[in-house]
């Protein structure tokens, strides 16, 4: 199959539907921003070995693949509009893969109301590298920011941390053999598919001083948090909030705690609120800490004991 005979059976029919994306039949899309409104743009990219292991259905690789940067755009309290598609693929990739792939960029444009707008295909002699640009939108002046954080605020975060890197261990083949299957079920799924936290996003306008999503660890992206705003931040580990699949690996094995400070994937949002704001938390939010004059991201166990953090959350290059 050629390049054009892939982009007229697959991904035109993403794009049909959505004006702006003139059919993918010409070199570039034409898109007019709402009035009154601002495009908020992001693109994050997966690599098979890296992001994904490669024997997923390819439709949870597509969704992950949409659902990555639609975090994005709800860390920055943006309503998704379009995206752009980069693939980069082996010679050898069949057809039925790129059904799939298609089938749940489908489904899932629904779900989050984004349409494909372009983008591009090629051949790669490595392994499959998929890349995606998503435009969401804003009203003006009013996205939310990692610096904004003060002295005082307090420190939130969305849902629950760790599950996905546990999650990952089980696909790994790092199972606790002790961990039920419903519980092991439960936090693979965390791992394969994130869900964007839009609608708490756009709740943050007015509530939040700052935000961003966390990916790569909470103490390394609290740390992004600090350096743009400026501050320090004191967390209580114990206050961090964990699922009940989670709590109960962790009391099997104590030392994966340390995957609620430093485990990727979680794509939770993580913001700070000030403390006469704080009555005004949606649901399904937890208080973690407090931001300081004193720089630095600290973490304190039982007792107010400062803990030693030595590895700052998931790095490449290193
Ligand atoms: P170019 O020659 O500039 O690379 P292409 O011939 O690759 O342009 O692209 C033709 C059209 O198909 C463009 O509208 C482009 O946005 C679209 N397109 C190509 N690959 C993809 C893809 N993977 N997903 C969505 N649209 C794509
Ligand atoms: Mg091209």
């Amino acid at each position: 199959m050629n390049e054009f005979d892939l982009i007229e059976r697959f991904f035109k029919p993403l794009a049909a539907g959505f004006e702006g994306s003139l059919n993918l039949s010409d070199d570039a899309a034409l898109l007019t921003p709402p009035p009154g409104l601002e495009l908020v743009i992001t693109k994050d990219a997966l690599s098979e070995g890296i992001h994904f292991i490669g024997d997923e259905d390819p439709a949870l690789i597509a969704r992950k693949l949409l659902r990555v940067n639609l975090s994005d755009l709800a860390a920055k309290g943006a309503t998704p509009w379009v995206y752009f598609l980069a693939l980069m693929l082996p010679k050898d990739t069949k057809p039925q893969w790129l059904e799939r792939f298609a089938e749940g960029l489908s489904e899932d444009q629904k779900q989050f109301s984004i349409h494909l707008a372009g983008g591009d295909t090629s051949a790669t002699l490595g392994m499959k590298s998929l890349s995606l640009t998503a435009i969401g939108t804003t009203p003006k002046g009013r996205m939310l920011r990692r610096s904004g954080a003060q002295a005082g605020d307090i420190i939130v975060v969305s849902g629950t941390l760790s599950d996905s890197a546990l999650g990952l261990r089980i696909l790994q083949g790092k199972a606790n053999p002790y961990v039920v299957e419903a519980d092991q079920d439960f936090l693979k799924d965390r791992y394969l598919l994130p869900q964007p936290r839009l609608e708490l996003g756009l709740q943050l306008h007015g509530l939040a001083s700052s935000c961003m999503d966390i990916s790569d660890g909470l103490v390394q992206d609290l740390g992004h948090i600090c350096d743009a705003s400026g501050v320090g931040a004191a967390v209580e580990l114990e206050k961090i909030p964990l699922s009940e699949a989670a709590k109960h690996w962790i009391t099997l094995e104590s030392p994966l705690l340390s995957l609620s400070l430093n485990g990727g994937d979680d794509y939770e949002l993580l913001f700070t609120v000030p403390p006469e704001r704080i009555s005004l938390l949606p649901q399904g939010c937890t208080a973690i800490g407090v931001i300081t004059r004193e720089l630095g991201v600290n973490v304190f166990g039982k007792d107010a004991k400062q803990l030693i953090i030595n590895k700052t959350g998931f790095q490449h290059f290193s």
